[in-house]
């Protein structure tokens, strides 16, 4: 029996425009009123963010001194997982093709997210997802928590899954983040990574996944193959 546990934000969700926002928001509350500033295309804030560029970084690239990068990194923060920008996220547009594959291929799928529950469910509601993920298969943050790192994070909730959820034979994790990796690799599960989300290659590279793909699509392709061939030589 495999299971197979998917992070939300990266091959799900697409949070490139949400983040987006914020940052022409932010960049507009540090400066001064008559400062010139470069406000960056989405593009290239998009590769920063991807590259792991610093937030205070991306401040100073755009233009902000340093006290004001300093703010624009703090706003961003408080901002950037606030309920009005929730509404900019999309789906990856190959995703529900992806999770209907998921569903031929096992009954047993999670999410594991670093999402808050009321923003786990705006999503899954707003997109017409929640069928993919019952209440009992969404591992999120409660909404009144203290968030410590996400590393840390992640990996309680796959042990709180594995924990609560029938056994299974092999399980899989798919993220787009070093957090998705580290948390399965501590509990031995392979990982795939994909580049949807809010990584590139060569910083996914880094954290040495077992695979690297585009999309949770092709993440579905390759564990499909190697649960067969899993199955054959076991035959
Ligand atoms: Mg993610």
């Amino acid at each position: 029996m495999l299971r197979i546990f998917t992070d939300f934000d990266g091959p799900i969700m697409d949070v490139s425009e949400r983040y987006y926002q914020v940052y022409q928001y932010c960049l507009e509350a540090a400066k001064e009123p008559d400062q010139t500033i470069t406000q960056l295309a989405k593009g290239e804030f998009w590769r920063l963010k991807r590259a792991q560029v610093p937030e205070r970084q991306i401040g100073a690239i755009s233009g902000l001194h340093d006290d004001q990068a300093r703010r624009f990194a703090l706003l961003r923060r408080e901002n950037v997982h606030s309920h009005d920008y929730l509404k900019y996220d999309q789906p990856v547009p190959s995703a529900v093709d992806a999770l209907e594959q998921i569903q031929a291929l096992t009954p047993h799928l999670a999410v594991v997210t670093m999402r808050r529950q009321h923003a786990l469910s705006f999503a899954l509601g707003q997109h017409g997802l929640r069928h993919f993920f019952p209440q009992d298969v969404q591992y999120c943050l409660p909404d009144v928590y203290v968030k410590t790192h996400d590393v840390i994070e992640k990996t309680r909730l796959i042990e709180k899954a594995m924990g609560e959820l029938p056994p299974v034979t092999e399980t899989w994790m798919i993220g787009d983040t070093e957090a998705d990796i580290a948390a399965a690799r501590s509990h031995d599960l392979p990982v795939i990574a994909v580049l949807s989300g809010i990584r590139d290659r060569d910083r996914l590279s880094t954290y040495d996944p077992d695979f690297i793909v585009d999309t949770l699509k092709d993440a579905v392709a390759i564990i499909a193959t190697q649960v067969s061939s899993g199955a054959d030589s076991q035959a």
